[in-house]
């Protein structure tokens, strides 16, 4: 266990709305910095600048600060600090995947869209494990595939996985995970426009900004190994694990989507709810104080915030029960 003073982030891609599951995971962020005297801080993941979007991206902010979750740092922070934007941080990432070249454990691949969609076809046909890549281009010596960019050819940078063996990793609310680096397919890394993927980008900016806990999503588990064995080719310590439990819809058990009802922080918000309430039910969904209360300030939550006490089961949006807390903060 680590002993540095608590750093989280909230790191939001902003290609859409922020909906109820992203905004209990900024909440979480939140209440632990809070309640361990720590800071907290806002990451724009805007590394893929086909699913960029700006309007996006000023509802998500304006959605934090209407929650009351102000973020306590920013590049240029007086008073009123702007996000980390991973946009303005290239040429950090364009540093550090030197030093995986340099190892050898990072390598060019010229292999076209084509030719991978041919290699999952086949893999898929023979009931293979669905990699996705086959390490084609793993035994280019570099100088070669340097030359090959010199005049001019494309190339996107992959992680070269251990071939054997397994990683593992501990998530407290999950406990031990372990995954076959079989099952992991060499990584893309830095991508053909040299801006790096979000698997890169968010290991090299959680060690560079010292993130001590990684508070996020369940869908990232099994990003987590690829993760893990990023730090372990840089030689870093990796952050502590925390992936929180799925928001499912109450009408039919599957992912909460907005065919059902609003699923975006800014939807409730025009419906009239408070942002007391909001913070207050979306903190409830897979959290519990300890004991039995239910409508609480968010001092309080603060307070009796523990991640120990997130359950490790989905649990389920009920739009019924937020009107009955909207009632109580009124
Ligand atoms: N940018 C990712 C997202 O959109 C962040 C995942 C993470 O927290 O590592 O959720
Ligand atoms: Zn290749």
């Amino acid at each position: 266990e680590s002993t540095r003073k608590v750093r989280v982030r909230f790191a939001p891609s902003p290609t859409g709305f922020l909906h109820v599951g992203g905004a209990r995971t900024a909440i979480y962020n939140y209440f632990f910095a809070k309640a361990m005297g720590g800071t907290f801080y806002l990451r724009i993941e805007d590394t893929d600048r086909k699913r960029y979007n700006e309007a996006a991206l000023k509802d998500l902010m304006r959605d934090l600060k209407w929650l009351g979750l102000n973020w306590d740092e920013g590049p240029g922070c007086e008073g009123d600090c702007g996000p980390y934007f991973q946009s303005e941080r290239l040429d950090i990432y364009h540093r550090e995947i030197q030093k995986l070249l340099d190892a050898g454990l990072a390598y060019y691949c010229f292999c076209s869209e084509e030719r991978l969609n041919e290699v999952r076809a086949a893999q898929k046909k023979a009931g293979a494990p669905e990699t996705g890549y086959d390490r084609h281009c793993r035994n280019i010596p570099r100088e070669e595939a340097e030359a090959r960019i010199a005049a001019g050819e494309k190339a996107v940078i992959r992680f070269k996985i251990p071939e054997s063996g397994s990683t593992e990793f501990t998530d407290l609310i999950r406990g031990r995970i372990e995954y076959k680096n079989e099952v992991l397919d060499d990584l893309v890394l830095i991508k053909r426009d040299g801006y790096p993927t979000y698997h890169f980008a968010s290991v090299v900016d959680d060690h560079l900004m010292g993130t001590t806990h990684v508070l996020r999503g369940d869908e990232w588990i099994s990003s987590t190994p690829k993760h893990v064995l990023l730090y372990k080719a840089f030689g870093w310590e990796a952050p502590i694990w925390c992936h929180l439990p799925v928001i499912l819809d109450s009408k039919n058990g599957g992912k909460l989507s907005k065919r059902n009802g609003a699923v975006s922080v800014s939807e409730f918000r025009e419906l009239g709810y408070l942002p007391e309430t909001m913070v207050n039910y979306l903190a409830l969904l897979g959290w519990n104080p300890g004991d039995d209360r239910e409508v609480m300030s968010l001092d309080e939550m603060i307070q009796a915030f523990k991640l120990e006490n997130i359950h490790p089961t989905a649990v389920k949006f009920d739009e019924k029960k937020l009107q009955w807390m909207n009632m109580q903060h009124i």
